[in-house]
């Protein structure tokens, strides 16, 4: 799906000389799937980096008994396996990388506008929600009878966590739904690639899938 981009009025025919599609009904320049080079748009793109979803767009599903009122709730994490992320380059710089090893996303700061209202109808329970531990606002999945935050640390990162994956496993064999969404989505979040190592191939940091070199 097409990534939709930020072009002021002013930088309209820079962003279409570049290739970027005007969508009139949303009023949006957006990059169409066949540009697999997303940085000559960066400068609208988010300026912090992050990472911007590509379809499909997945949603692991999992349960845990809450850690305060000890009944069971669910919990969803966005997954994917065809993004781009700066995740892994210096702050100074943001260069957009394409990867295509399937991961999760975890420690959510912010999600795409788009994104607000399918969580509101179909995962209410996921919310921006302040965190007093982290004295922050954050998106998290919250407890369904008692309103908790049930922290992603508990989720995600150790082995039994409902979302721990090991090497090759993430998304097999779990319940994974899909968001209907037009345009590709956008999340500020920790990247989760489980029991994945990386190599550097010299211009970075890749995912490896193979066994972890000591
Ligand atoms: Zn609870």
């Amino acid at each position: 799906m097409p990534i939709k981009i930020n072009v002021p009025f002013n930088q309209k025919d820079e962003a279409k000389k570049l290739g970027a599609v005007w969508i009139p009904d949303v009023k949006t320049w957006v990059i169409s799937d066949s540009i697999e080079n997303i940085n000559p748009f960066k400068a609208w793109l988010p300026p912090g980096g992050g990472s911007i979803i590509k379809y499909p767009y997945l949603v692991g599903k999992s349960d845990r008994t809450c850690w305060k009122c000890h009944k069971e709730t669910p919990l969803i994490a966005f997954g994917s396996k065809n993004y781009f992320t700066t995740a892994f380059n210096p702050p100074r710089e943001v260069l957009w990388d394409k990867y295509d090893v399937p991961v999760f996303f975890q420690d959510i700061k912010s999600v795409d506008n788009d994104l607000v209202p399918v969580l509101k109808k179909h995962f209410p329970f996921f919310q921006d929600t302040y965190s007093k531990t982290l004295k922050k606002n954050v998106w998290v999945n919250t407890c369904i009878h008692c309103q908790t935050i049930q922290g992603d640390d508990y989720n995600f990162d150790n082995p039994g966590s409902p979302f721990y994956s090991l090497n090759g496993s993430f998304l097999q064999n779990r319940k994974t739904e899909l968001l209907q969404l037009r345009f590709d989505y956008y999340l500020d979040a920790v990247i989760n690639e489980g029991d994945y190592s990386y190599i550097d191939d010299g211009d970075g940091f890749r995912f490896y899938d193979g066994p972890t070199y000591q």
